[in-house]
């Protein structure tokens, strides 16, 4: 590990202004904040992100730690962890689809420590990423080359995914987020400001530059609107073990249903795309529709239209229609 400074914030302000040198949305910004640590430590100890200063905003915790649940929908403050989070009544009961992409996410261990605004901002387990040893890695090394589009890549994305990078969004709760169309506060130099969730995270036109947050912008938390459909919601996660791995597939689907016509539903779709994916198309042919088995593969075939496979990912848009069809009638019976 290389020589860094670390600071502490005890106050937002004191955060946003420590913040302030970060480049903005780049992977290895030269100031980095620690909230669970679980991801930046790691990639310092892997010499992957190389930060100049570290800003430790675990004292911000008790500010950022509320949840509060109510007609007016969910907020989530950013140093809430993924177990508070997951085990939280209101959020297993009202929003599920929330609570079992937390709860089916890394380990408890993982689960107690990491935070949820550190979470939405973990970044890709490419190994060619992880691993400095490779020099090809735009994400790493901007202009460098993609070491993935010719050697092993069976756990790379196919939707969202350009010649510059194919690296897979590995995140659960981001999914979710994505499906019901939550929003993001951040704090920053220039205010306060409220964004939806779809836009943080960046296509892969400029794979270093990963989120939109502005230079010294803190996560404070996630608004989640309420809805007749976050009641019937699901996160159905395929991984190659059954627990403490990421998803190769996966689906956050709500769904409101009146008798068995779709009334409205809402589509996000993990281990499968570069940025936390939202299946509009696959939406817009369910609703107002008989929801049948027929109905789900159709929409189904929608999500995964765009999907560009490499050697070894060919399998991920079936893998991919199958979750999300066996995710939609799952949720259909939890309305029944
Ligand atoms: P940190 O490591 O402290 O920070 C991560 C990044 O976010 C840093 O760049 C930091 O600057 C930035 N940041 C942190 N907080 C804020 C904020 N409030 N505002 C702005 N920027 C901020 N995740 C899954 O979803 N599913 C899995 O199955 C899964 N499995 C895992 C398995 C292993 C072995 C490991 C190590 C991790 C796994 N993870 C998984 C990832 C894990 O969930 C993340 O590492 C964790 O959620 C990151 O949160 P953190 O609080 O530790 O973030
Ligand atoms: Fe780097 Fe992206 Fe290629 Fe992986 S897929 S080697 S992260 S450029």
């Amino acid at each position: 590990m290389r020589p860094f400074v670390y600071d502490r914030a005890a106050t937002i302000d004191r955060a946003v202004q420590l913040g302030a040198h970060t480049a903005s949305g780049q992977a290895d910004a030269p100031v980095q904040f620690l909230a669970g640590g679980t991801t930046v430590l790691d990639l310092m100890k892997l010499d992957v992100m190389t930060p100049q200063t570290v800003i430790d905003i675990t004292p911000l915790k008790p500010s950022l730690r509320t949840i509060e649940t109510g007609p007016a929908g969910l907020r989530l403050g950013a140093g809430v962890t993924m177990a508070e989070a997951a085990g939280h009544d209101g959020v297993r009961t009202q929003y599920p689809v929330i609570a079992d992409s937390l709860k089916l996410a890394a380990s408890a261990q993982i689960r107690n420590m990491a935070t949820l605004g550190g979470n939405v901002l973990q970044r890709t387990r490419c190994g060619y990423y992880r691993d400095p040893s490779w020099s090809r890695c735009n994400k790493r090394v901007p202009g460098s080359g993609c070491e993935a589009l010719t050697g092993p890549n069976r756990n790379h994305a196919v939707l969202g995914v350009s010649k510059a990078c194919i690296a897979q969004y590995p995140g659960d709760f981001a999914v979710a987020l994505v499906a019901l169309e939550a929003q993001v506060e951040v704090d920053g130099p220039d205010g306060r400001r409220t964004l939806p969730f779809e836009a943080v995270h960046r296509g892969p036109d400029q794979p270093h530059i990963e989120h939109s947050l502005k230079p010294g912008e803190l996560i404070t938390g996630f608004f989640v609107p309420p809805g007749a459909w976050t009641r019937s919601s699901l996160y159905l996660k395929i991984r190659d073990r059954a627990s403490y791995e990421f998803a190769i597939a996966s689906a956050a689907v709500a769904l409101d249903l009146d008798g068995d016509v779709v009334r409205d539903v809402r589509i996000g779709l993990g281990g499968m795309a570069y940025r936390p994916w939202r299946a509009r198309e696959a939406e817009a042919l369910l609703k107002g529709e008989p929801l049948s088995e027929d109905a789900a593969e159709a929409a189904a075939r929608a999500a995964l239209k765009g999907a560009v496979t490499h050697e070894d990912n060919a399998y991920k848009p079936e893998l991919g229609r199958r979750t999300l069809v066996r995710a939609l009638l799952e949720a259909a019976r939890m309305e029944a």
